[in-house]
């Protein structure tokens, strides 16, 4: 299984930003690169048009959320459908800045998931337990709620790839220690294991401050798939450097 490096840009860019980004992200994808990993950004949604024409064939192009309609009076929002008509593959959904700016909920996030697969996309679900829940014993337990939530039964390893991402670590600069990912990440894969006859093959990513220096440690750890990855996303050398550093 090939790693899935991925970056969201977050509400971050401009067109110049985003075509240079791509381009340079592009011009050192080499062989030896695409042997292990594989490439996904979510740029802000005006900028998908430009990040497709800049991002080749091998860097796939998603957008940040999508609404919860399919259609009509939902001034601002943005349909799966529209996302899959503009030719993006993926859409990333629960993210915990939705979850906590945006007050979105598992169920919300579930709905859009199957949205999303009817329409042909990935939808990438995160997960992930706060700073609080993690001191107080709670985290195994939240994970398992958003994770039974969140993911509808018609997901597959095909359809849905997880980002585990602990919240007290996104934008932090603090990250989890490879001790603590393995445990989550093997507790991930175990209960998608009692729900799913492909769990063997769903992409678990970790998230939260990954960056070149600690990216070989993290990826590197069991059922670490990839990385879901913000700051370090948004400079070339940087999510470049931390794709590098996958085994
Ligand atoms: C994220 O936004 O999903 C994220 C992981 O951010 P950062 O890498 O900046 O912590």
């Amino acid at each position: 299984m090939k790693k899935l490096i991925a970056g969201n840009w977050k509400m971050n860019g401009s067109v110049e930003m985003t075509q240079g980004l791509l381009a340079a992200i592009n011009g050192e994808i080499n062989g030896d690169l695409l042997d292990k990993c594989e490439f996904l950004v979510f740029p802000p949604a005006l900028y998908v048009a430009d990040a497709l024409k800049s991002a080749g064939t091998n860097i796939d192009v998603g957008v940040q959320d999508c609404s919860l309609h399919e259609s009509g009076a939902y001034t601002g929002e943005i349909s799966v459908s529209m996302i899959a008509d503009m030719d993006a593959s993926h859409v990333l959904l629960g993210h915990s800045e939705r979850r906590q700016y945006h007050h979105e909920t598992d169920e919300q996030v579930c709905a859009k998931a199957k949205l999303a697969y009817d329409n042909k996309l990935v939808a990438v679900i995160c997960i992930g337990e706060t700073k609080g829940q993690r001191e107080s014993g709670k985290a195994f337990e939240v994970v398992e709620r958003q994770l039974m939530a969140s993911v509808p039964e018609s997901a597959s390893a095909a359809n849905t790839v997880i980002a585990y991402e602990p919240v007290w670590a996104i934008g932090t600069g603090k990250t989890a220690s490879a001790t603590d990912v393995a445990e989550m990440h093997s507790f991930i894969r175990n209960k998608l294991a009692e729900r799913f006859s492909d769990s063997k093959n769903f992409y678990i990513l970790y998230g939260g401050s990954m960056k070149p220096e600690n990216a070989e440690e993290l990826l590197a750890t069991p059922h670490v798939n990839g990385g879901l990855i913000g700051g370090a996303s948004l400079k070339a050398e940087q999510f470049l450097a931390i794709a590098k550093a996958a085994p």
